[in-house]
């Protein structure tokens, strides 16, 4: 129970994979964490990135990943002392089996999964008032951390969130935010879910109402922008205004306090289907209601199909929200499909890939000269 707990602390506040916390050979190591400044409480830890960079990177890590840290490398030395032959180097997820005559000399390494008994009674005793025990995979941790990264904290960025889950790539880490509750059981979404598969995840997503007071927190946060006049690009910034001028008449509106009316017209906007979905290149407010109006919106399906999302298409639309990190997200792709660009052989510039590649680039580079300029004006369009 100890180790489990250690372990996902670990993963969750550091957003790591299984085998980069644990594993014998890759896991956190005794040698791992330093101190920066005891006095602030700041520490870097080195962890093993196993699919993208393949390499120990640093990361700074908080207080409680510290202390889990010390405490499983104390008992390692506790171990290591009755072992005081071996030259151990590798994680610190390990124990001596304990015999008749105390340790018996034998390693034994920690490994976690959804379905181990020791999971399940871990959340039993952290949770005991859930109904119900939800399938706790490893790799929770990381979508959790993904979570509250994005809507939890006010300057956060999909290159931030990008760096720590270490992914070379945006998307990818969009994924992990937009899809992170529907994946917070363990499993990805089917495209179309049965009414009871839909069910039992409404179920399960109910448990975690924080997740969705996070979520509202951002929303909140995202209309005090646009009340307070910040800087956005695109045509929802428009439509909350109008709202809250229209608001402004009603005896229970108008003498708010500027963060309170934030929260009504939140509310309002809420009552009427908005909510906030992130892109790399914009916030899509549009919620689940139809959208007829929307850019992506499908005649077929009678919804918006976000997956259609784009820089050029959410450009345009009614429901797209974007500040200037979206446009330095932007930027920052642009950048790396230059280099793209640059580093092909000279004879292969001229074929299909190469000119869908440009045709990309000239896209991208139109919709960022756009957001400049209305984020230049000043204004909301
Ligand atoms: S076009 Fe973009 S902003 Fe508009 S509804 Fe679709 S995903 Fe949202």
């Amino acid at each position: 129970m100890f180790y489990l707990a250690c372990f996902l602390h670990i993963a969750t506040f550091n957003a790591r994979r299984k085998d980069e916390v644990s594993s014998r050979r890759f896991g956190l190591q005794a040698s791992n964490i330093f101190v920066v400044s005891a006095e602030m409480h700041l520490y870097q830890a080195l962890f093993y990135c196993a699919k993208g960079s393949r390499d120990w990177l640093p990361f700074f890590v908080n207080q409680e990943t510290f202390d889990a840290w010390s405490m499983l490398k104390e008992l390692q030395t506790v171990f290591l002392e009755s072992k005081p032959a071996s030259k151990y180097k590798g994680s610190l997820f390990w124990r001596l089996a304990v015999g008749r005559f105390g340790f018996n000399g034998r390693q034994t390494w920690l490994t976690f999964g959804g379905d181990k008994p020791q999971m399940v009674d871990f959340i039993k005793l952290a949770a005991p008032l859930l109904t119900g025990i939800p399938r706790l995979q490893p790799h929770t941790c990381r979508r959790f951390y993904a979570l509250i990264f994005y809507y939890r904290y006010e300057d956060a960025t999909l290159q931030a969130l990008a760096f720590q889950l270490d992914h070379k790539d945006l998307e990818a880490a969009r994924v992990y935010i937009s899809e992170a509750l529907a994946n917070l059981g363990g499993f990805r979404l089917p495209i179309a879910l049965s009414a009871e598969k839909a069910r039992i995840r409404d179920e399960y997503l109910a448990d975690f109402p924080e997740m969705a007071d996070v979520r509202h927190e951002k929303f909140v946060s995202k209309i005090n922008e646009i009340l307070d006049g910040s800087a956005t690009s695109g045509k929802f910034g428009a439509l909350v205004l109008r709202l809250a001028s229209k608001l402004s008449a009603r005896a229970d509106y108008a003498p708010l306090r500027e963060e309170l009316r934030a929260q009504k017209l939140a509310s309002e906007l809420k009552r009427k289907g908005y909510d906030l979905e992130p892109f790399p290149h914009a916030d899509c407010m549009a919620g689940s209601a139809g959208r007829v109006n929307a850019k992506c919106f499908s005649r077929q399906s009678g919804t918006a199909q976000k997956e259609r999302a784009s820089p050029r298409l959410c450009s345009g639309c009614l429901y797209s929200n974007t500040v200037k990190g979206h446009v330095v997200n932007l930027e920052t792709l642009f950048a790396s499909l230059k280099a793209k660009a640059a580093n092909e052989p000279i004879e292969q510039r001229q074929n299909v890939r190469a000119r869908a590649h440009q045709s990309r680039m000239n896209d991208l580079e139109e919709v960022i000269a756009l957001h400049r300029q209305r984020l230049e004006e000043d204004c909301v369009v």
